[in-house]
């Protein structure tokens, strides 16, 4: 995710993000995943907030087959409940920019992109 979009997710919510400046967790070298997924990631990063657990951290956040990983520190039901949610939101939005999307299989591949996003990856892929 570019850097600007990561920066504006840790500033709103930094206790949840407190490892986004620790090297020593995955964090530290940003968020996994491209700028289609900024809505979905705020919205969850508002819920987790909601939660008032002080003690939860995202260890990391990334992109694997087409879906949201996400690794937390100190989870509960609650906050599995909520993240769970958000990766089976992730298989449904595209990545690249956040419009409707579908997983999409393609050499050995698999992204969750729209129609229009499917293209430009293709000739990525195929160049
Ligand atoms: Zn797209």
């Amino acid at each position: 995710m570019d850097m600007d979009y990561e920066r504006k997710l840790v500033l709103k919510y930094p206790e949840l993000c407190k490892g986004y400046n620790n090297k020593n967790f995955e964090l530290y070298y940003g968020f996994e995943c491209s700028n289609g997924w900024f809505m979905l990631l705020n919205d969850m990063l508002l819920e987790l907030n909601n939660t008032n657990n002080k003690n939860i951290e995202i260890l990391s956040i990334k992109e694997k087959g087409g879906k949201l990983v996400i690794n937390i520190n100190n989870e509960n039901e609650i906050v599995k409940d909520i993240i769970n949610k958000y990766i089976l939101k992730s298989i449904t939005v595209c990545e690249y920019c956040g419009k409707n999307g579908n997983i999409r299989k393609i050499r050995g591949y698999q992204k969750t992109l729209c129609s229009n996003c499917m293209k430009i990856f293709e000739r990525k892929i195929f160049n």
